[in-house]
C-alpha cells in the first residue's frame, strides 16, 4: 500500500495540501485532524468537558467515525451525521486540541487510521502520523510555516468563512495549539530524523505540492534503482554494453530534433504553471500538424513523457529509434492495441506524463471545430485515476506561425472512478469534449478580445465575475 505521512502544526496547509497530493496520485485523503475534531464534538454535544479525561474515556465506546464519498470530498459523519461543518468552527479547535491530550483518545483513533492505511492507498495528514501511527512509512512529510503566516492564513480563511475573530486571538490560540501539541506525553509532535522538513512560509500552495511530488519521485527513484542493482549482473553488462552504443546515438539525434522543434517552431505557451510536474497526467490537445507533438514533447512533457505515435512511422527502424528516444510508444490504430494501453498504464503508474490526441488524429481541414472524440483518454483517466490536463492550439499551425497554446485547469473524472468503465466512457468522454469546448471560448477571447496579452486577459476575466457579483447583487461588489 501507498502511505503517504504528513505531519506539521496547526495552519502549515497540511490538509489543503495533502487533498491536492492524494488527488493527483489518485489515492484517499485521510484528515486525521478532522476525527480528534469529531471526538470532540461529541463530548461538546453530550454536554461534557472535552479536557477531563474521566468525562470523555467513557464515552468513547459510543463514537462512530465513518466517512460518505460527495464527488471528490470524503465527508465525516458522526454517529451517522456529517458533521464536516460542524467541526470547522473556530473553538473545536481548541477542544480537539484538549481531546488528543488523552491517551485513550489517541489510541482509539490511531487503531482507525492503522487500519485504514493498512488497506487503502492514502495520505494522511496529523501530528503523530511519521512518528507513531506509521513510522515505517515510505514517504514522510514534516510541513511547517512561521506562527505569524500560520496564523494569518487561518484568520483570511475564518474571515472569509464570516466568522468573527481577531487575528490577535488567533496566533495566542495558534501558538497554544503548538505548545499543547509539542509538550503532550504521549506521541507529541515532534520532526522525526527521517522525514523531509518544508518550510511553507514563503511558499505557493503549488510549490509545495511540488515539492512532496518531487520528494516522492525521488525516493521511488531510489527504491527503483535498488531494485535495479539486485537483478542480475551478467544481464545487465551484456544487454548494456550492446544497446548504449546505438542509444546515444538515437537519443543524441532526439535531443537534436528537441531542440530544432524548440527553436524554429515558435510556439507561445499561455498558463505554462497549470501542466502538474513529477507526478502522473494525461495531455490532451487538438492538433493540426505531424510536428505540433514534438513541439508538446519537447516544450512541456520533458523527457520522461509518453506520446502514441501511428505504428507504420515507427516501422522505419531509424524514424523509430529516435521517436522512442522522445518518448513515442507505438499504437496499431484501429484495434485494440494491448500492449500501448500497457505502455500507457505504465507510464502513468510511473508517475509520467503521456499525451494522447483525443480526436485520434491531426485536424486536416485547419478548422477550429473538433472531429469527435474517441474514448481512450477517459478509459485511461478513470483506470489510472489520472488528472486530464486539457490543452488547445488556438489556430492551424506553421513553421512561420506565431502558434499559440493555451493550457487549462486540470480536471479529474472522479465521479466515475469506481464504477464499471465500459458503462461510463460515453458520459466521461461527453465532460471531456465539454471542458476542451471551454477551453476553445477561453482561447477565442484571449487572442482575439485580449490580443495575446494574458494580462489583458487576467484583467478582462476579473472584471467579468465583478459583473456576475454585482447582477447576482450578494453584496460582495463595491
Ligand atoms: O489538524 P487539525 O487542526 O484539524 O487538528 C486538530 C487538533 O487535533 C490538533 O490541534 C491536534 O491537537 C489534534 N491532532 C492530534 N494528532 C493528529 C491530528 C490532530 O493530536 N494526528
Amino acid at each position: 500500500m501507498i502511505n503517504i505521512a504528513i505531519d506539521g502544526p496547526s495552519g502549515a496547509g497540511k490538509s489543503t495540501i495533502a487533498k491536492i497530493v492524494a488527488k493527483t496520485l489518485g489515492i484517499t485523503y485521510l484528515d486525521t485532524g478532522a476525527m480528534y475534531r469529531a471526538v470532540a464534538l461529541h463530548m461538546v454535544n453530550c454536554g461534557k468537558n472535552p479536557s477531563v479525561a474521566d468525562d470523555v474515556k467513557p464515552l468513547l465506546n459510543d463514537i462512530n467515525i465513518s466517512y460518505i464519498k460527495n464527488g471528490g470530498e470524503n465527508l465525516i459523519c458522526l454517529n451517522g451525521r456529517d458533521v464536516s461543518e460542524d467541526i470547522r468552527r473556530h473553538e473545536m479547535s481548541k477542544y480537539a486540541s484538549e481531546v488528543s491530550k488523552i491517551p485513550e483518545v489517541r489510541l482509539f483513533l490511531v487503531d482507525m487510521q492503522r487500519k485504514i492505511a493498512e488497506s487503502n492507498d492514502v495520505v494522511l495528514d496529523g501530528r503523530d502520523i511519521t512518528s507513531y501511527v506509521l513510522p515505517n512509512a515510505k514517504y514522510k512529510f514534516y510541513l511547517t510555516a512561521k506562527d505569524t503566516e500560520r496564523a494569518k492564513r487561518r484568520f483570511e480563511e475564518l474571515q472569509a468563512k464570516g466568522q468573527e475573530v481577531s487575528y490577535e486571538q488567533i496566533l495566542a490560540d495558534v501558538r497554544d495549539r503548538d505548545f499543547n501539541d509539542m509538550n503532550r506525553d504521549f506521541a507529541p509532535l515532534k520532526k522525526t530524523d527521517d522525514s523531509f522538513e518544508i518550510d511553507s512560509t514563503d511558499m505557493s500552495l503549488q510549490q509545495v505540492v511540488d515539492t512532496i511530488l518531487a520528494k516522492i519521485a525521488e525516493i521511488d527513484g531510489k527504491s527503483n534503482q535498488i531494485n535495479d542493482e539486485k537483478s542480475s549482473e551478467d544481464k545487465q553488462t551484456k544487454n548494456k554494453r550492446t544497446k548504449v552504443k546505438h542509444r546515444w546515438f538515437y537519443r543524441g539525434l532526439a535531443n537534436f530534433v528537441r531542440w530544432v522543434m524548440g527553436s524554429i517552431w515558435v510556439t507561445k505557451i499561455y498558463f505554462k504553471d497549470n501542466f502538474p510536474k513529477n507526478t502522473k497526467a494525461i495531455a490532451i490537445c487538438n492538433h493540426y500538424s505531424a510536428l505540433d507533438p514534438c513541439v508538446i514533447i519537447s516544450k512541456l512533457l520533458g523527457k520522461h513523457g509518453k506520446v502514441l505515435m501511428k505504428d507504420e512511422v515507427m516501422n522505419n527502424s531509424f524514424i523509430g529509434n529516435i521517436a522512442r528516444e522522445l518518448g513515442c510508444i507505438p499504437v496499431k490504430r484501429g484495434e485494440a492495441d494491448i500492449n500501448a494501453v500497457k505502455s500507457i498504464l505504465g507510464a502513468l503508474n510511473k508517475n509520467q506524463p503521456v499525451l494522447i490526441f483525443p480526436e485520434g488524429t491531426r485536424n486536416r481541414q485547419g478548422t477550429k471545430e473538433f472531429l469527435p472524440f474517441k474514448q481512450g483518454v477517459a478509459t485511461f483517466a478513470i483506470k489510472a485515476k489520472a488528472p486530464i490536463v486539457p490543452m488547445l492550439y488556438y489556430k492551424k499551425t506553421g513553421i512561420f506561425k506565431r502558434n499559440k497554446i493555451m493550457i487549462g485547469t486540470p480536471f479529474w473524472l472522479d465521479e466515475f472512478y469506481g464504477k464499471k468503465i465500459a458503462d461510463v466512457r460515453e458520459e466521461a468522454t461527453q465532460v471531456i469534449f465539454d471542458k476542451m469546448q471551454e477551453l476553445r471560448r477561453e482561447i477565442d477571447i484571449l487572442v482575439e478580445k485580449c490580443k495575446g496579452s494574458k494580462k489583458r486577459y487576467l484583467k478582462y476575466k476579473k472584471n467579468q465575475s465583478k459583473e456576475l457579483y454585482a447582477n447576482v447583487g450578494d453584496g460582495r461588489q463595491k
